[in-house]
């Protein structure tokens, strides 16, 4: 029996043409550097996007090639997001938040063979610059400021670009159009690359009622860095239903946000717990001490993750009209895995119920299959007490890294993603994250290896054993805590411990926030440090 026309792949060069012809009419609005706003309408940014295709290839871009993004979140940003793949590009983000040292290896990892970079974030490049050579830096002028004459400007660039005799790559739903790496455990980030295919499952899954809801009146202010996941989705979820754009560039401070929202006041927001906790203590601030400088958007909806969120703060948005949502995910999982709403059986439930579950991760998305593994490698039961590692597989579900062998303590024999995550999940499907095995810290939504910081300290000639752990921390959600064995004799003040690390390349805020000093690290039967223990001896 003949079905549906199977030779229709699933691509997001359909969502480009959509925007451009349905939607040339709506607005994309990009702070720049200096704070004003700039204006481009769909109609714009799709001519742009397709001379920015254009003139990849002219500049000889063959299909599957990397082409590497260090911007922050704006119009051009977005231009990357589909002229690459609409190229037959392999659009790669890179994290600006990491040091020029893991830049310049996730670089030659990808092999990148173009970048295309924010002129606000050239020293930055300067500084990778040494560890990777890329065939051609295109600086995009962010700032106004001209272009210096070393480089190749993104609007001379893209000028050489034919939009109208433009056609898109063909290619198979399963190539790679975007590419992002995830912190390791242990060693080096680890690249997860996404196909046309999943992206678009993953996009039609955020954009459902239970989710986002995302409607094409809806203003979306992603605060999330295009970097992160690509997003989690929302560029292209906007792009496809034709949603006004708010694009905050480089300006995350809450003030700055605060002030954006008068201007643009947004339906729909992304971020992380960190960004939202300072907003609204800001905003609280401003009530008593700067009354009506700033109204909060009531009814807008917020999508929080990466991290957990605290029930404190969704009653905080609530309190005035703002609903944030809580999802679970990984740069693995596309990254939306479960998303936190009202199911059909809480419709009656109480406010004290509401709340609670909305500070769990959620349930779980359609098309994401989900089991909990506990430690004797049993399929922990749905009933809320359960403990067990969080695994995962589906069509938007990584199945592998970027050139690293599949290994069992990332996948398992029969199929699943191992998340290093540790939860619950209750009757009704929500999932309860309660640890996590995988030796990372997450501060303000970024990662930092404890192993390396352990591995950084332990080089240190005062150091005998350095053991690395979590603390919860209200604002950041976690800092690191540095439990230090000093060799007989010896001591170093934290300030010297922190120099030494970033001499070591790590940044100011990847230091551990505090030092305990301890006798000896409590080690596991087989010799491992005993993080658990650690983590009881320094709850917070
Ligand atoms: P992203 O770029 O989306 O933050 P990462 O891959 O960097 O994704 O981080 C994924 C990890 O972040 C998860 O495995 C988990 O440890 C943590 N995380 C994400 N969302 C939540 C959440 N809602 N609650 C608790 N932890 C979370």
């Amino acid at each position: 029996m003949k079905t549906t026309m199977m030779d229709q792949a699933l691509s997001i060069n359909h969502f480009l043409d959509r925007a451009g012809t349905l939607f040339k009419h709506n607005e994309i609005v990009s702070r720049l550097p200096d704070k004003t706003l700039v204006r481009h309408s769909y109609g714009q940014w799709h001519r742009r996007t397709l001379s920015l295709a254009s003139a990849l290839q002219r500049a000889g871009l063959q299909k599957g090639d990397r082409v590497a993004t260090l911007c922050w979140n704006h119009h051009m940003h977005l231009e990357a997001y589909f002229g690459i793949p609409a190229a037959g590009g392999v659009m790669h983000t890179l994290n600006l938040r990491l040091s020029a040292e893991e830049l310049g290896w996730i670089a030659a990892d990808a092999k990148d063979r173009i970048l295309i970079v924010d002129d606000v974030l050239l020293p930055l490049y300067l500084q990778m610059a040494a560890l990777h050579a890329f065939e051609r830096v295109i600086v995009f002028p962010f700032s106004g400021a001209p272009v210096p004459p070393e480089f190749t400007s993104y609007e001379a660039f893209i000028a050489e670009g034919d939009a109208d005799g433009f056609t898109p790559v063909p290619h198979g739903e399963d190539e790679a159009i975007a590419i992002c790496y995830t912190s390791g455990t242990t060693g080096r980030p680890k690249g997860v690359a996404y196909s046309h295919r999943s992206t678009v499952l993953h996009t039609l899954v955020g954009c459902l009622g239970d989710h986002w809801g995302l409607r094409g009146i809806d203003v979306v202010m992603p605060v999330t860095p295009m970097f992160h996941a690509n997003s989690w989705g929302m560029p292209y979820g906007a792009v496809m239903v034709g949603a006004k754009l708010v694009f905050p560039g480089p300006h995350l401070h809450a003030d700055d946000l605060l002030d954006l929202m008068q201007l643009e006041p947004p339906t729909l927001s992304l971020g992380v717990p960190t960004i939202w906790m300072s907003l609204i203590q800001t905003y609280e601030r401003s009530l008593t001490e700067h009354p009506g400088r700033w109204k909060l958007p009531a009814g807008m909806r917020s999508l929080v993750g990466g991290a957990a969120v605290p029930e404190s703060l969704i009653r905080a948005f609530d309190a005035h009209g703002i609903w944030i949502m809580q999802g679970w995910g990984m740069t693995e999982t596309s990254p939306i895995a479960t998303i936190s709403y009202a199911r059909a059986e809480l419709k009656d439930a109480s406010a004290e119920e509401r709340y609670r579950r909305a500070a769990m991760a959620g349930v779980i998305a359609p098309l994401v299959e989900l089991r909990l593994k506990t430690e004797e490698g049993l399929i922990a039961p749905w009933d809320g007490q359960t403990m067990g590692e969080v695994q995962v597989r589906g069509p938007f579900i990584t199945g592998s890294y970027h050139e690293v062998p599949v290994t069992e303590d990332k996948f398992t024999a029969d199929g699943w993603l191992r998340t290093g995550d540790v939860a619950t999940l209750d009757d009704l499907g929500f999932l309860r994250i309660t640890d996590r095995t995988k030796d990372l810290i997450k501060s303000g939504g970024e990662w930092i290896s404890s192993v390396d910081v352990e591995n950084a300290l332990m080089a240190h000639p005062a150091v005998a054993e350095a053991a690395v752990i979590a603390i919860p921390d209200e604002k950041w959600s976690e800092r690191p805590l540095a439990c230090v064995v000093f060799k007989p004799g010896q001591n170093a003040p934290a300030e010297a411990l922190n120099a030494h690390l970033i001499s070591h390349g790590f940044a100011k805020w990847q230091c551990p926030e505090r030092y305990e000093v301890i006798a000896a690290v409590p080690r596991t039967s087989t010799g491992k440090f005993w993080k658990l223990k650690l983590r009881e001896m320094f709850p917070r």
